[in-house]
């Protein structure tokens, strides 16, 4: 290809911590009634007075730090100005240069690392509703000509921005990176990162410059000279299609000798196309500066050190160990480590068979463990480990059977199926599933199924 994407990522995600990030009000608003969740400080009144939420912080540090970040300790928020009808305040409280976390990373499975920039802090805006204009209404004025109402409960919530360099040229590195982080974010218990919730809201900057792909990282001065973002986007196929779409208009309008211009899109689903929302503003549009209603936020070495013990094994630690210790492959230990509940559920129903593993009491093995907790897709919310422990033995239980009884009733069943025992001595060897199906329901009692198939192959053979 002629030029090759050059792709960034900003995602914001929203903590579930109980309260907002500078009030005492509720940060669970999904679903509840509008405006119920509000206070002088998240309306964004004159006077009102922030106090940082300290739990969010060790939370957006924790999300650092499991990111590879180095951590400032040192950090600040402030003020980023900018107009619109769901910020009351008419800035939003974010962190500019000293965010909590700078320079970490997320090794994708292909090797490659994808540099992030920043992590830091932020609030969340007012959520606004349009409804469109309804000549037929026969309701008020407003709805005959339109309207937008506004929501302030998740004014306020505490959003944590992770921002990456711009190291992708791909839309497939893309989704791997956001589901990854999705997945960190959840084994940390800070978020639930819903897509449909809006809990994880993705925003992929695209744009081309001319040449191949290549190994090493871009130097700033090689990135293009332009940027287009889309904004809001609230799933991982969305981002996908985005991103194509995006290459493939850059490519037309390169190609006419256009330059793209800089700006911000917005998704249509329906259309399945970018379309044009605003010029994008530079940095210096915002007009930061420090918040000066919060003191600087100081963590000392050993606080920082304290958190990074509280980050658990994380998913590519908690995978390998797996295939190490339980000598599983590595499709069946990343199935398991997927979602932390599963892998803690596998565990414990390891855990139940020996002390130390492998040979056990019960004579299940780790993989068998595995195996059905796959096949049978468990979901540890549903069962506990003591009952599928109990469920795995009962299914490998079998009865004895008597030699003599089991002959009779598979001369019966011979008998019985002449037409399907001449098909099976014609050569369709697969008819013996038949046989024994039939041959198993007249014994009636779970047996050896092996011994019944060999017994009854020797039998066809006479
Ligand atoms: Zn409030
Ligand atoms: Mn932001």
């Amino acid at each position: 290809m002629k030029y090759t994407p050059v792709i960034g990522l900003e995602v914001h995600v929203e903590l579930k911590t109980k309260s907002k990030m500078f009030c005492g009000c509720s940060a669970s608003y999904f679903g509840e009634k509008p405006n119920t969740h509000t206070c002088p400080v998240c309306l964004g009144l004159p006077g009102a007075l922030p106090v940082a939420n300290k739990t969010a912080i060790e939370w957006c540090i924790l999300i650092a730090l499991s990111l590879n970040c180095t951590i400032n300790e040192f950090s600040k928020f402030d003020r980023k100005n900018y107009f619109y009808p769901d910020l009351s305040k008419g800035y939003q409280i974010s962190q500019y240069d000293l965010p909590f976390g700078e320079n970490g990373y997320i090794t994708l499975s292909n090797g490659k690392r994808i540099r992030i920039r920043r992590v830091h802090m932020e609030e969340d805006t007012g959520k606004l509703s349009h409804f469109i204009k309804n000549e037929k209404s026969s309701g008020t004025d407003a709805s005959k000509k339109g309207f937008s109402l506004i929501d302030f409960n998740r004014s306020g919530v505490p959003l944590v921005e992770i921002v990456t360099e711009a190291d992708f040229d791909n839309a497939t590195d893309v989704k791997e990176y956001l589901e990854r982080l999705q997945q960190i974010v959840r084994y940390l218990s800070v978020s639930d990162a819903d897509m449909d919730k809006g809990e994880m809201r993705l925003e992929p900057n695209i744009s081309l410059r001319l040449g191949d792909k290549q190994t090493d990282y871009l130097e700033d001065t090689d990135l293009p000279k332009y940027k287009v973002e889309v904004k809001n986007i609230n799933s991982f196929k969305f981002v996908e299609k985005a991103i194509h779409f995006e290459v493939k208009r850059q490519v037309e309008l390169l190609e006419n000798g256009q330059t793209p211009a800089q700006e911000t899109r917005g998704w249509n689903e329906d259309k399945q196309k970018t379309f044009s929302q605003r010029s994008k503003e530079d940095a210096q549009d915002y007009r930061y500066f420090p918040e000066p209603d919060i003191p600087p936020i100081v963590h000392t070495k050993s606080e920082i050190s304290k958190l990074s013990s509280r980050v658990p094994e994380l998913p590519d630690k908690k995978q390998s160990r797996f295939e190490n210790e339980y000598g599983l492959t590595p499709y069946d230990a990343e199935i398991l480590t997927r979602e932390k509940p599963l892998s803690d559920f596998f565990e414990e129903t390891v855990g139940l068979q020996s002390i130390k593993g492998t040979h056990t009491p019960t004579g299940i093995d780790p993989k068998t463990i595995a195996n059905v907790i796959i096949n049978k897709k468990i979901d540890p919310s549903d069962i506990t480990p003591q009952q599928l422990t109990a469920q795995i033995v009962s299914s490998k239980q079998t009865v004895a059977v008597d030699v003599n009884d089991l002959q009779k009733m598979i001369d019966e069943v011979i008998k019985e199926n002449t037409k399907a025992v001449e098909e099976y001595k014609s050569g369709k060897e697969t008819v013996i599933m038949f046989l024994l199906g039939q041959t198993m329901k007249k014994i009636g009692k779970k047996v050896d199924t092996t011994l019944v198939k060999n017994t009854l192959i020797k039998s066809l053979k006479k």
